[in-house]
């Protein structure tokens, strides 16, 4: 069986073979707090790259970085990463809105 760059199920399985081939396990690679100040990183890194006008190709790759933490924290915390991107879709699509301080927000404006 190739592996298939167009599935989700395929990224997850890469994903998990990255933690078990450095058994992120058993070596704290999966504990959440860990995790949440990887991301933070990793959004600091993208915020750097546009802050800093680097290229595109580097703003993909920083992007990269924090997908492939958000899967393995998927992994971590034993949740469905996909159903929970289709689930939040359908809530997204249903929201209203509004123009703030001239940038749309698409929020659920409770006030
Ligand atoms: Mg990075």
């Amino acid at each position: 069986m190739g592996l298939n760059k167009d599935s989700y199920t395929d990224m997850q399985r890469e994903v998990q073979s990255f933690h078990d081939k450095h058994d992120f396990k058993n070596t704290g690679g999966e504990e959440l707090t860990y995790r949440i100040a990887l991301m933070a990183e990793e959004l600091g890194e993208i915020s750097a790259c546009v802050s800093k006008g680097k290229s595109k190709q580097q703003l993909a790759e920083e992007c990269a970085d924090l997908y492939i933490l958000l899967i393995g924290t998927a992994i971590a915390a034993d949740f469905d990463l996909k159903q929970a991107f289709w689930d939040k879709m359908e809530k997204l699509h249903k929201r209203e809105s509004k123009m703030i301080n001239g940038r749309i927000r698409v929020s659920e404006f409770r006030d």
